[in-house]
């Protein structure tokens, strides 16, 4: 039997009319940081499987369970990128421009590669919207970093679904000193861990605190803290990042619990979450990063950033606004053709439109039918205005306007068409 080729589990096409969501989402998105004074860097989808491995940590899910590695012809074993801040700081250092200039704001849009279980939310291809900026000590840059994302969830109408939940994982070094009371603690309790909590207690105990089964949550209420072990320094840094996140009106809850699932973050993280999504709750995270560049052998650069989910945020945007995109009237101009003018004339007509109104959408029939059936395409794409170029019109240098939104229909020349457009249509 012949089976159809479908597309790869967990891997989405996107076509019209959700792409119009996701157009004006990363439109937004773009501008907003592009008036922060952020560029735009392209990377790769693929890189070594060696600089994943180094810079996201060997043993975190990402790295072990969900990334898509295969080998080339020649042998080289590379992976599709299962999130692109490495990317960017193997682009910096390879290139020197995190150096050149001492500091740098880029973002980057594009897909990513994950072997995660497909649900609602969580898809294998999926896309995220980032942001990284290298050079700056912080705070104010983490708290600008905020500011950007809350400015971009208040323009799309968002803001009141969504909550902000911050925290500070400290040093390297203070995290390590946690985590070894941590599992010390936690081993009191390894008979009633499940089997992913077992294997995180050994490889990535920090990850535990982000649990979500509610036995494990229960144990953890009288676990040590986290905040009680971070250094001094990075206390500072975070007690300055929220006075000026108070300063600039932003909310935020801390969640002491609050980790990231990748190893190179420290000090300043964060989340961005709803509970309209279920269980695929987070829409944007972020973290700071200081030591990557250095780890990845750059010098040492301190950096922060966050990715924003695009795939969520549009499932969100749909449920809670359907109307965030205008479907209606996208077709300005609808061309059509009676009797025997030829499709050359109207195609030469179409041009000239364009020239002149070129941002009008401006559509010509192809495919012959009567006038009938010519019009009922237009109305099909909801167009404004029909020219109907009727074989009388074409002898005496005239057309026809119909305008479909009060049905009113004139006869004028053709050199007035531009002119008389203009009028109808702004
Ligand atoms: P999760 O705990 O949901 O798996 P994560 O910690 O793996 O998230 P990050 O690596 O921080 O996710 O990625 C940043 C954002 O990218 C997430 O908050 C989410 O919005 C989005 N994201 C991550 N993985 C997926 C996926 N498989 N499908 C869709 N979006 C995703
Ligand atoms: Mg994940």
């Amino acid at each position: 039997m012949n089976k159809n080729i479908t597309s790869i589990r967990g891997m989405n096409d996107c076509f019209t009319p959700d792409i119009k969501f996701w157009q004006k989402i990363e439109n937004k998105c773009k501008q907003i940081l592009t008036n922060y004074g952020f560029s735009e860097i392209r990377t790769p989808i693929i890189e070594q499987t060696s600089l994943f491995s180094r810079a996201i940590g060997k043993v975190t899910d990402v790295v072990k369970k969900e990334m898509y590695t295969f080998n080339d012809r020649s042998g080289n074993s590379l992976t599709l990128r299962p999130e692109n801040t490495t990317g960017c700081v193997r682009s910096g250092i390879e290139h020197g421009f995190l150096y050149k200039k001492r500091q740098q704001r880029l973002w980057y849009l594009g897909p990513m590669f994950r072997y995660d279980r497909p649900q609602k939310g969580r898809y294998r291809q999926f896309y995220q919207l980032g942001a990284e900026v290298f050079g700056f000590i912080g705070p104010d840059i983490d708290a600008e970093l905020i500011n950007i994302t809350a400015r971009l969830f208040r323009e799309l109408g968002i803001i009141k679904y969504i909550s902000l939940e911050i925290n500070s994982i400290g040093s390297l070094s203070s995290r390590e000193k946690y985590c070894r009371v941590l599992m010390d603690f936690l081993h009191q309790y390894e008979n009633e861990l499940d089997q992913d909590s077992l294997h995180q207690l050994l490889a990535n105990p920090l990850r535990i605190l982000d649990t979500k089964n509610p036995k494990i949550q229960e144990i953890l209420i009288d676990a040590p803290l986290l905040a009680d072990y971070i250094d001094s320094e990075s206390k500072y840094h975070f007690i300055n990042l929220c006075k000026l996140l108070d300063a600039t009106n932003i909310k935020y809850r801390i969640n002491h619990r609050l980790v990231r699932g990748l190893d190179y973050y420290n000090r300043t993280v964060f989340e961005w979450i709803t509970d309209i999504l279920g269980a695929q709750n987070t829409v944007c995270a972020g973290g700071r990063y200081d030591n990557l560049v250095e780890q990845l052998g750059g010098k040492a650069t301190p950096a922060i950033g966050f990715a924003i989910g695009i795939d969520r945020m549009v499932l969100l945007i749909k449920q809670i606004n359907p109307y965030f995109i205008d479907e209606y009237n996208i077709v300005d101009v609808y061309l059509i053709t009676s009797g025997k003018v030829s499709r050359q004339s109207m195609l030469v007509l179409a041009e000239i439109i364009r020239d002149h109104l070129p941002y009008f959408t401006i559509i010509t029939h192809y495919g012959g039918g009567n006038l009938k059936k010519q019009l009922s395409h237009a109305d099909k794409y909801q167009a404004k205005i029909v020219l109907i170029l009727g074989e009388n019109e074409y002898k005496s240098g005239e057309i026809t306007i119909k305008d479909l939104r009060t049905g009113k229909q004139e006869k004028i020349t053709q050199q007035n068409i531009i002119v008389r457009l203009n009028e109808l249509l702004c």
